[in-house]
């Protein structure tokens, strides 16, 4: 069975485990942050505690922060609990990205922050957002913080630079299903010194040390993964995963869409075992994404023929997915199965239509539409 996703984990990772690592956060900040271009890296337990934190931090509170309405549900969850509420802009067809021509009707006076996501690896326009933003902060008299959200685009160029380098902020995120890995954890890094420490003492102050047991269970299960994730196991995986509750029970105190929510310890912070194998996995990084932009293209030759409509080859993308639009979607999914290989839907809701944010009324059809339809083929 070929898994939809399977994290790069291998000898070195493992040996990681049981290594003495009392610095590895530290440093893994440190390299991080050169790897990416950033005068600072800052390490989080989740993707999703980086986010929330850098509101809290800045006192954003009782505003709107708009986002993409085709993403990850819990960078939704991570703007209502830092106390704000989330703003829908809908997605293109051409590059799953927010549509920027409707980015200025969702700012208004209560706006503090936009997140701009590189789906699926597409940069983002990110000098049209400041041009949208400088406007709008002159009309409406505020400070709009711009957050690149790169978990699904580490190194992907826009107009010829780095995601991440320009803006106020970029997140991060390593759980094993992203580009790389570090178990679990995420990371916000900064261009502006002044404002990387103002989040570094708030972090500093609210979030607690790792508990030993924690780093036990972490590296527990990285050793789970790369037993599931082999060739001899994944097809028992799979069946569990998707004849089976078990294993979808221990995923759903971690994640669920449709519920505002965080796991337990996301104020635990990242333990030293998980910044040691991100510190290894940082090294290959980059064979990681040229693989995955070989596959992209071996994709788009060899589906040409389908009908499907195949997402876009482009220069400075790097395809955390590869996401193709079938109309019969689950009846494919069926048959790939039955041939040893395992699609996924992606994301299969549009973050509006989540009954939590049925409240806001952003309607965007594109991204329900998307929701519906998106494929993604195994790209590692
Ligand atoms: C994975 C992801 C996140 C957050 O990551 P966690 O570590 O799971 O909290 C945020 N945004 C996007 C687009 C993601 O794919």
């Amino acid at each position: 069975m070929i898994p939809r996703f399977k994290p790069k984990i291998g000898w070195s990772e493992f040996f990681t485990l049981f290594k003495r690592s009392n610095r590895a956060v530290g440093e893994f900040e440190r390299e991080f942050a050169k790897a990416f271009g950033a005068k600072e890296a800052i390490a989080f337990p989740y993707g999703r505690s980086a986010q929330w934190a850098f509101f809290k931090a800045l006192n954003i509170s009782n505003a709107e922060i708009v986002m993409p309405a085709y993403t990850c549900s819990v960078v939704a969850h991570a703007i209502t609990l830092s106390g704000n509420t989330p703003r829908f802009v809908d997605i293109s067809f051409d590059d799953f990205n927010m549509d920027l021509d409707q980015l200025e009707s969702k700012i208004n006076e209560k706006t503090r922050a936009i997140i701009a996501t590189h789906t699926f690896g597409y940069p983002q326009d990110v000098q049209r957002i400041e041009e949208i933003v400088k406007a709008a902060e002159a009309k409406y008299d505020t400070q709009i913080k711009i957050m690149q959200d790169c978990c699904h685009a580490f190194g992907a160029i826009s107009n010829g630079m780095l995601i991440g380098t320009a803006g106020d902020v970029a997140v991060y995120a390593f759980n094993i299903s992203k580009t790389m890995t570090s178990i679990f954890g995420g990371m916000l890094t900064f261009q502006d010194e002044k404002l990387a420490q103002t989040v570094r003492q708030w972090r500093d102050a609210n979030f607690y040390p790792p508990r030993t047991i924690k780093s036990l269970k972490r590296r527990l299960y990285l050793i789970a993964v790369y037993i599931a994730f082999s060739k001899l196991c994944y097809r028992v995986t799979w069946w569990l995963m998707h004849k089976s509750r078990l294993l979808h029970k221990y995923t759903e105190a971690y994640h669920r869409d449709e519920r505002i929510h965080f796991p337990p310890d996301y104020r635990e912070s990242m333990t030293n075992v998980e910044a040691a194998v991100g510190k290894v996995q940082l090294k290959k990084y980059q064979s990681i994404v040229n693989e995955r932009c070989r596959r992209a293209k071996f994709y788009s030759n060899s589906l040409k023929k389908t009908g499907w409509i195949l997402p876009p080859i482009r220069e400075g993308a790097t395809y955390s997915h590869y996401t193709v639009l079938i109309q019969n979607r689950e009846e494919i999914i069926r048959k790939y199965a039955l041939n040893g290989t395992e699609l996924g839907e992606v994301i299969q809701y549009s973050v509006p239509d989540l009954d939590c944010y049925s409240h806001i009324a952003d309607d965007c059809p594109n991204s329900r539409q998307v929701a519906k339809l998106a494929v993604n083929f195994p790209v590692s």
